[in-house]
């Protein structure tokens, strides 16, 4: 799981652990995971479809 803030190691889409499907996807290794959406309770990301280029 990775923390808002920490570098995109992948691209693929991305969800949040609070259980209410917020999600993050990034085509762009690099980036920066976003801070968690408002309302969230979750802490981290976890990849859930890896992209292939
Ligand atoms: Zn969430």
């Amino acid at each position: 799981m990775f923390k808002p803030g920490e570098i995109v190691p992948e691209s693929g889409i991305y969800e949040c652990e609070c259980g209410q499907r917020h999600r993050y996807s990034s085509d762009v290794r690099g980036h920066r995971f976003p801070p968690p959406y408002e309302g969230c309770t979750g802490t981290g990301w976890k990849i859930i479809t890896p992209a292939h280029d």
